[in-house]
Formats: structure tokens, sequence, C-alpha cells
């Protein structure tokens, strides 16, 4: 997979990239980043990128010139037969979560538009893009950190991305529940102990331990999430029990 990253500041990416796991990832040929300063592809004599808004107003808009002729260029530097996806961030887009993660990780190239100023001219928007993302409902400065969220939460989805792959499929938000606790050594600490379960080596009990404690969670800290989640008849079973002990 390619995730090439379109910003005014590609400085900003060289320690995130260069570091822990999207390193190794990139080391292991799971992942290339590429990074452009797009401002490289403007035809403005003064080497401008953004302009005063129409209409008046406060900010500096986003011409379209330096992104189209970027997106193309970065385009047809790409390997594959599959149209790259053209994500602007934004955030007025899409609510990014879990499963646009994983909907991005089955991409072959995935190209990041950050915003710097006010914003973008709309033309950008209605004719150059495929998806419109936010990571929340906040406004930040700049799309970088943004395009640093989705490509570390797509890259440790790619298989030997991680050591262990079997850890992105445990996490919250992939099984669609909150992940269990998790406990390592002393097995007791400060007089708190870690739960007998864990220590009994019988690996059934653990797993259905696992289950009610990442039900559990999800109950008390997400129970939206419980609408949306595939349920067995035990998991509503434990699930009545816990409702019904709350309500006492
Ligand atoms: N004027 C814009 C508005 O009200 O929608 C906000 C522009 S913001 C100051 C500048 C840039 O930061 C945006 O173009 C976008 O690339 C990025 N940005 C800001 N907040 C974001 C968010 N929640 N998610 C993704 N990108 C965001």
């Amino acid at each position: 997979m390619k995730i090439s990253i379109l910003t005014l500041f590609p400085e900003m990416f060289t320690g995130v990239f260069q570091q822990s796991i999207l390193k190794q990832a990139q080391d292991r040929g799971v992942i290339t980043y590429d990074v452009k300063n797009f401002r490289e592809y403007t035809k403005d004599k003064h080497n401008r990128v953004d302009d005063y808004p129409y209409g008046g107003g406060g900010g500096m808009v986003l011409t379209p010139q330096p992104l189209f002729d970027a997106v193309e260029a970065t385009k047809t530097n790409n390997d594959s037969e599959k149209p790259p996806r053209i994500v602007l961030l934004c955030p007025q887009g899409d609510r990014y979560d879990q499963k646009k993660a994983e909907e991005f990780a089955q991409e072959d190239h995935l190209i990041l538009i950050c915003g710097h100023y006010e914003g973008y001219d709309e033309r950008i928007r209605e004719h150059l893009i495929t998806d419109e993302v936010s990571i929340g409902d906040y406004v930040l400065t700049g799309g970088e950190i943004g395009a640093m969220v989705i490509t570390d939460s797509v890259t440790r989805l790619l298989p030997g991305a991680l050591g262990n792959d079997t850890s992105a499929i445990t996490d919250s938000y992939s099984t669609g529940l909150l992940e269990y606790p998790h406990y390592t050594r002393p097995k007791e600490f400060k007089g708190y102990k870690v739960p007998d379960v864990l220590m009994s080596g019988h690996h059934g009990k653990i797993d259905e331990w696992r289950r009610e404690q990442a039900l559990k969670r999800t109950y008390e800290r997400r129970p939206d999430l419980l609408e949306e989640v595939e349920l067995s008849d035990k998991d509503q079973k434990y699930l009545s029990t816990l409702q019904s002990k709350t309500k006492k």
C-alpha cells in the first residue's frame, strides 16, 4: 500500500513516520509514505497557493490549481491499476472511525490532502476528491495531524505491520466492542491483585472472562456500540444480568 500526503508542512511528518510501528512497517515493505509539498506545483510567479476569498471576509483560501496539479502528478506515480482514494481532511467531512480505517486499509493508494488557513476553494471539494473526512468535531489549524491519525490507524491494520497481527483484531472497535482489560506482572501490586482466572491456564475460561469484560466495559462506557454489534444468546444473557444489577 502507498499513502501520499499533500501538505504545505512536510517536515511535520518526519518524526512521526520515523518512529515505532510506522517506521517498522516501512522497513518491512508493508507500506510506503510519500509526503509532498504541494507548493511545488503552483504556477503563481510568487509561489503562492492561497488567495483572498471572493466576497470578502477573513482568512485565506487555498487555490485550486496547485492541488489539482499535485494530485494529477501523484496519481500518475501510482503503480496500481486501482484508482486512488483522494481524501480531503476537513472538519465538515464524514467522521473518521475504525470502520473507515478498515475500508481505507483495503485500498492500494490513498492521497491525503491537508488544508490550512480558512480552507479550500469549493471546486477542490466538488471536482477533485473522492472522500471528505473529519477526525472529530473541533477545528485544527491544519490537516496534518488528521493525516497522521489516518496514516497510523490504517498502517496498523495492514498484515505484517504489527509484531503480532492478532493485536489489531481484538482492539477496541475492531470487534465492535471496547477491548477487555489487560494485566501483566506482578501478580500483586500494592495489594491490588490480578484476577485469578487470567493465571488459571484455562483458555476457555479466559476467553469467556474477556468476552464478558468487553461487554461490561462497552455497556458502561459506550452502550451505543452494542446496538451495532452481533451478540450471541450467551452475550445477551450476560448483558441482561448486568442491566438488572445496574437497575437495583
Ligand atoms: N474554515 C474551515 C471551517 O470552518 O470548516 C476550517 C479550516 S481549518 C482552520 C484549516 C484546515 O485544517 C482544514 O482545511 C482541514 O484541512 C484541517 N482541519 C481542521 N479541523 C479538522 C478536523 N476536525 N478534521 C480534519 N481536518 C481538519
